[in-house]
């Protein structure tokens, strides 16, 4: 389990950076209200943003599966995170950071240097299994980089991949779940090459 290296902040401030990275159904945004909440304890100011694209049960609450929830605030790109910080913050947290553009990385690296703690979390890969936009980038640049796992929805063993049960190929399909499951490795595989030859014999049959 992660433990913070220090809640309290010194003067002169000195930030870092957390990722908490991981497939769907893993418990990250569970992990990031865990690490808001033990802030809150410490009586540290938070913020919490989040994509404005997420726009699953609540707009303004970061909302995990577990129905585990807190204030946040929607932003439409990472630059409208800076302008809306006050100077009066000590942690700003940003849940689904998947869905932010690349300059993600920039912004946070700048809060990070003027002394902020900054906590992310977001989906590491999308449901190809291929790394998903700016997190990869985030991960070269935190400090600390927790990379959390689901179970396997088919044979129980530990699972990294989202596997989307519906044919869209879209990157970005905000979904629950019916229509995603955590799959392991091999049930990943084996669920992509049902896929594959699914289309291969509607072909033939057109
Ligand atoms: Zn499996």
């Amino acid at each position: 389990m992660f433990i913070e290296p220090k809640t309290i902040i010194h003067e002169p401030k000195v930030g870092w950076i957390e990722l908490i990275c991981g497939s769907m159904f893993s418990g990250k945004t569970e992990e990031l209200i865990r690490r808001v909440r033990r802030a809150v304890i410490a009586q540290r100011k938070v913020k919490i943003f989040k994509p404005k694209i997420d726009i699953r049960y609540h707009k303004i609450k970061v909302v995990s599966h577990n129905k585990n929830e807190i204030q946040s605030v929607p932003v439409a790109n990472p630059l409208e995170i800076l302008k809306l910080i006050e100077g009066e913050e000590d942690v700003i947290a940003i849940d689904e950071a998947q869905f932010f553009e690349n300059s993600l990385v920039d912004v946070v690296t700048e809060l990070a240097n003027d002394g902020y703690r900054v906590i992310l979390s977001g989906l590491d890969m999308d449901f190809e299994g291929k790394p998903f936009g700016v997190i990869p980038g985030l991960m070269g640049i935190a400090e600390y980089v927790t990379k959390l796992h689901a179970v396997c929805k088919r044979c129980g063993n530990i699972a990294s991949f989202s596997y989307r049960l519906t044919e869209s190929n879209k990157q970005v399909l905000l979904g629950e779940q019916e229509e995603y499951e955590a799959r392991c490795r091999r049930c990943f595989i084996i669920g992509m090459e049902e896929k594959r030859n699914k289309l291969t014999s509607q072909k033939i049959t057109f």
